[in-house]
């Protein structure tokens, strides 16, 4: 199952979602500020391989998007025989995991890792302050 922030973008990137529904029990999605950050991680994801797998070899299927202790996480796997189209890709994808730690999930500005209600959260300092959340500790947020 999509949920709505993420459905825009599969449809616009049908070559690397084309199996996220295949399990109808899990649920992808993605917190609101996160939108642009996945949206060109996906662009990103789709130029590495249309500029170095013309020939359209290569399989990236993602199975799973979601924010999991204020971090984004996507499941997948590459099926390719070009092993730099392989590191780069992988390089892509954990480097915008690594980047929504610092980015707001309801606004998308600059934020940081919070505690609220139990949850860790990325927000920005208004947000944070709006919910009343506490800034969490760095050693919580390992990938
Ligand atoms: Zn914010």
């Amino acid at each position: 199952m999509i949920g709505e922030n993420l459905q825009a973008i599969t449809e616009k990137y049908p070559r690397i979602f084309k199996d996220i529904n295949s399990d109808v029990l899990v649920v992808s999605e993605i917190p609101e500020g996160w939108i642009n950050l996945v949206d060109n991680l996906c662009a990103d994801l789709n130029n590495l391989m249309e500029e170095m797998d013309p020939e359209n070899t290569t399989n990236l299927v993602v199975l799973q998007v979601k924010e999991k202790f204020g971090s984004l996480r996507f499941y997948y796997h590459i099926d390719t025989e070009n092993n730099s189209l392989y590191q780069r890709l992988k390089e892509a994808i954990h480097r915008a995991e690594v980047n929504s730690q610092t980015v707001c999930q309801f606004t998308g500005q600059h934020g940081e890792l919070c505690m609220h209600n139990r949850w860790l959260m990325v927000l920005c300092e208004d947000k944070r302050i709006e919910l009343g959340a506490t800034k969490a500790r760095k050693e919580l947020n390992s990938l």
